[in-house]
């Protein structure tokens, strides 16, 4: 690189810089600007686009063009060379304007004069936010050095963007985190919250894109990279890392070791950027370079050289995890996505939860449910969006995200909201009353839980008791295995708190798609139909039995109702079964209580266990129908694909008469049935069921009120004929007509 080119951009950035400290409302500084950078590079236009909406980009600024077409020339994403530009994330570079590919003549700017044209992107860190454009009489293509320095120069236009350094009255120069942002992503856990967001990786502002001292910065980066390759080390060499976080940490440090990188940021830093500002234009050109690749793999590697390249900004910076930015009062946590443990400990100060990833079945989405905090996941790229404290609103029902609302919208919103909390007043005052139908039919109401922290909830929704206890949580958010003695204490401090209140503890439904961090995980081509729960559980019986006798000392004696999940066959349940009574024996054996009243039921979640022989239902004491996983195993479509999840209406038919299948042979053998999955919490699926037979259902402490409330209102013999009209006419799903007699029904 020549050094007369390195001190020229170094110089152009120079009087930026002195340029943007200069007192003075955006537009003006915009005006300086493109004067000084088509000065600098001695080019009869320069002139800044940026984008007035995700699709289109307004002319705000120019040197040379007509000033009248300043604020009114627009054009589209892709649209002309500038809309090219932007859309690919590269510079154009041509001698001959008007003969490249996609130029679009703009008689209003005059532009048909200019030969040359060299335009680079306005982005930071992969997110676009305009076009910096310089046009030359004479016909030629501009240098590499040339093309370097408008680079660095939109960098810095981006940098200054992002700081709301040509904010002013025109919404056009509005900085990007100024303006409203909606997310449509999936649900993760149904509900609203307002509030401010709470980044749990905040991002790094970088004040001083431009340095004046390279040597001093290029100290600097040496240093911060130095650091940063020691801490991975470090990381590398704790212990308890699973294969997949030891493969992310291998190509964190490869990527850490490569010269390639330190040296391009030094040279970035030798043409004036600050070693924060040369960080972060790698950063950029990574991102837009490997935004054009499909390849999974390649797009997981763009979020290590991220997440890399914020390490190096905090170490930089000294902006830490920690910033010391205050919490709000009412924090949504936004993140690209986030342990169960580190979850747990935000705890219920949270108010709601955005992810950029996560999935239903992910144990971040299992904690936010437990912990009932409305939970939206896949929103975009929220994380580059949001800064600390913006406005957020979370619909968990819609799987949309409000990100710094128009004024309308919160005032809907709150509208919703509002409504929510006048029902939820309503349902309080059904409390202490039986969910009993107008024709006299009494459904026990459950909750279901996985806390300790979920136990109030037992007394405030009304649940009679705890109709699936998930045990999961106390193993994920650990990193070791729980001892017998920690799970003991819990399990009883569980059943202390439900006091007279039946708990039915499910064992450890625990499999390759929920790996616990201290087990070797196992590579399975379909998770959700391998070696999981009870399979696990009886091929590897140390920690189901470990858990048992957990339970068993946890009742003291107590009455004990346990259930095993995933139960496919009557064998499996037999061995379960098995399992337990030994423990009961060991403890007897040992002068230990045990339990004086023992429960012991199998879930059912594939449909094989409603085939089983009758011998099988004689000898449970209850069924449980997990309806999550018997519905996708049912109609063969993946609950944690958003494509096919919902699919399938559960008030199918066929489903319908699955399920009364299994209610006729739990009849002929007197075993009671439940239904504990998320549908038991729907109202209408709930009187659906209930009209089929069920008499216990078990869901969400939040949705006993809802459910609770329309069954006192309806007559389940009514409920029941519709249904069977539904079939008698073959219809596909029972739902278009029991909504139909509802809305006919008395409030
Ligand atoms: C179910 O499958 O319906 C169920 C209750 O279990 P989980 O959601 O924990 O798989
Ligand atoms: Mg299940």
């Amino acid at each position: 690189m020549p050094d007369r080119s390195e001190s020229d951009s170094r110089k152009l950035l120079r009087r930026l810089r002195d340029v943007l400290a200069m007192p003075g409302a955006g537009q003006d500084r915009l005006d300086r600007i493109t004067h000084l950078i088509a000065d600098s590079m001695r080019t009869e236009v320069c002139s800044i686009y940026l984008f007035r909406d995700a699709e289109t980009l307004e002319l705000c600024a120019t040197e040379g063009l007509k000033k009248e077409s300043v604020h009114q020339t627009r054009m589209r994403l892709g649209e002309g060379l500038v809309g090219r530009v932007a859309r690919m994330g590269q510079p154009v570079n041509t001698a001959n304007a008007p003969a490249a590919k996609g130029f679009r003549y703009m008689p209003e700017t005059g532009e048909e004069l200019f030969s040359s044209f060299l335009g680079v992107p306005i982005q930071r860190v992969g997110e676009k936010l305009g076009v910096l454009v310089v046009q030359s009489k004479t016909a030629r293509e501009f240098s590499e050095d040339e093309i370097y320095a408008v680079e660095v120069v939109a960098m810095v236009l981006a940098e200054m963007t992002e700081l709301g350094a040509f904010g002013g009255d025109d919404s056009s120069l509005r900085a990007r985190h100024r303006q409203p942002v909606m997310f449509r992503g999936g649900t993760g856990q149904e509900g609203a919250a307002e509030g401010r967001v709470w980044l749990h990786e905040p991002r790094v502002v970088v004040t001083n894109p431009v340095a004046d001292d390279p040597l001093t910065e290029i100290d600097r980066i040496r240093e911060a990279v130095g650091r940063l390759r020691i801490s991975i080390d470090d990381l590398l060499a704790a212990e308890q890392l699973d294969k997949e976080q030891k493969q992310v940490l291998d190509a964190y440090r490869m990527f850490a070791q490569s010269r390639g990188w330190l040296r391009r940021m030094e040279e970035d830093i030798m043409r004036g950027l600050s070693a924060e500002a040369a960080v972060e234009k790698e950063q950029s050109t990574a991102r837009a370079r490997l935004e054009q690749v499909q390849d999974p793999y390649l797009r997981e590697r763009m979020h290590d050289i991220d997440d890399l390249s914020n390490r190096l900004l905090r170490i930089l910076t000294g902006q830490g995890r920690d910033t010391g930015a205050e919490m709000p009062d009412n924090p949504v946590l936004v993140a690209r996505n986030i342990g169960p443990a580190e979850l747990l400990d935000y705890g219920r100060n949270l108010r709601g939860v955005v992810l950029e990833e996560g999935s239903v079945g992910s144990h971040a989405a299992i904690v936010a449910r437990a912990l009932a905090i409305p939970l939206v996941i896949h929103a975009g790229n929220i994380t580059s969006e949001a800064l600390n404290g913006d406005p957020i609103l979370v619909d968990g029902d819609q799987g949309v995200a409000h990100l710094r609302p128009e004024e309308t919208v919160v005032r809907a919103f709150r509208d919703k909201i509002a409504m929510q909390a006048e029902a939820q007043k309503r349902y309080a005052s059904l409390r202490e009353l039986p969910a009993t139908t107008t024709d006299g039919v009494t459904i026990s109401l459950n909750m279901n839980a996985g806390l300790m922290a979920d136990l109030p909830s037992l007394r405030g929704s009304g649940a009679e008791g705890v109709g699936l206890f998930r045990t999961e949580l106390q193993f994920l958010v650990r990193s070791q295995m729980p001892k017998r003695a920690e799970l003991a204490a819990l399990y009883a401090r569980v059943m202390d708190a439900a006091g007279d209140k039946r708990v039915t503890f499910r064992t450890l439904d625990i499999g390759s798609d929920k790996v616990l961090p201290y087990m070797k995980p196992n590579d399975e081509p379909n998770p959700a139909m391998g070696w999981r729960a009870i399979r696990v559980g009886l091929d590897k019986p140390g920690v189901l039995r470990m858990q048992l006798q957990a339970l068993i000392r946890a009742s003291a004696g107590r009455p004990l109702t346990v259930m095993f999940p995933f139960i496919a066959e009557q064998s499996e349940f037999l061995a379960a079964r098995s399992h337990l009574l030994r423990e009961i024996h060991r403890e007897k054996s040992l002068g230990h209580p045990v339990p004086e009243r023992l429960e012991i039921g199998a879930m059912c979640e594939t449909p094989s266990l409603a085939f089983a022989p009758r011998s099988f239902f004689e000898l449970a004491d209850f069924i449980s129908i997990g309806g999550n996983d018997l519905k996708q195993f049912f109609f063969a479509a993946d609950r944690e694909n958003e494509r096919v999840r919902r699919r399938y209406d559960t008030l199918n038919l066929s489903f319908l008469d699955f399920l009364e299948g299994v209610v006729k042979r739990c009849a002929a053998t007197a075993t009671p049935l439940s239904f504990c999955g998320e549908d038991a919490g729907r109202p209408i699926e709930a009187l659906a069921f209930a009209a089929l037979g069920f008499r216990l259902l078990s869901m969400r402490p939040a949705s006993i009120g809802p459910v609770k409330a329309l069954l006192r209102r309806v007559e389940l013999a009514q409920a029941r004929a519709v249904i069977e009209a539904a079939r008698a006419a073959g219809d596909e799903s029972a739902r278009p007509r029991l909504t139909a007699w509802l809305s006919s029904q008395p409030d």
